[in-house]
């Protein structure tokens, strides 16, 4: 069974009730292990659709399955704990906190629990940096760093859940070519390690690297390439 599946999703946003829905009627499968790449024009949705995917937005219509459970039917309770245990989420910006150290910035998933973080996790931040080559740099301040290490920063405070999927929106968009190369790389290699990835981006090279290009077009999936 695929891990999540998207069944005639729509979106429109209030405020603009004459202009035709964002999404009118996606429906695709996400499975175990993927790297998906969603790509379109800027404007065709590509964000709506991993927001909705992630279960940080609601379709006006249509639903979203995780591991066969809908997420609408879930309760918050219940989605805010998946979004804990189960999503992850890395933006264009890396939205790291400037005044504590890199380690502190990877551990925030877990500095709004009521219990104090264990050294395990602690120690499991450091294993994170690691595999986003940044293990020596755990005790700088952000702004000690470059993009491209802010960035990183940012996947591992998204590995630190140990998710089963990581939604990444634009990651490489603030970066030169370089530096988003970097990121890609890190993508590819966690994916090979078994996680699942889903990655809007506007770069046909990167979109290249996934094991399958999802296009939206006019509201609709356009073509799938592999
Ligand atoms: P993409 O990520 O592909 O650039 P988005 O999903 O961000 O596209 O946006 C799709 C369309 O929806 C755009 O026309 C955008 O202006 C509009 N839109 C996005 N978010 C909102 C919002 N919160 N309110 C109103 N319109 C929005
Ligand atoms: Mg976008």
């Amino acid at each position: 069974m695929p891990l999540l599946i998207a069944e005639n999703v729509v979106k429109a946003y209030a405020g603009a009730p004459e202009a035709p829905p964002v999404l009118r009627g996606v429906s695709l499968a996400i499975a175990a292990g993927e790297f998906a790449c969603v790509v379109g024009r800027s404007g065709s949705g590509k964000s709506t659709l991993l927001n909705i995917l992630s279960s940080l937005l609601h379709p006006d219509a249509g639903s979203v399955r995780y591991k066969g459970r809908d997420l609408a039917a879930m309760g918050e309770r219940e989605r805010n704990r998946l979004r804990a245990t189960d999503f992850s989420m890395v933006f264009q910006m890396h939205h790291l906190l400037p005044y504590l150290t890199v380690r502190e910035n990877v551990l925030t998933p877990f500095l709004s629990s009521l219990r104090p973080v264990s050294a395990a996790r602690k120690r499991h931040a450091l294993d994170c940096l690691a595999k986003v080559g940044l293990a020596d740099k755990a005790d700088r301040l952000p702004g000690a760093l470059s993009g491209g290490e802010r960035q990183r920063v940012a996947i591992a405070r998204g590995l630190v859940t140990e998710p089963a999927i990581l939604f990444a929106d634009e990651p490489t968009g603030s970066l030169d070519g370089d530096t988003g190369g970097q990121i890609m790389d890190i993508l590819t290699a966690l994916n090979a390690e078994g996680l699942t990835v889903v990655m809007v981006t506007h770069e046909r090279a990167y979109a290249a690297m996934a094991s399958r290009i999802i296009a939206i077009r006019d509201g609709r999936l356009a073509r799938e390439a592999a």
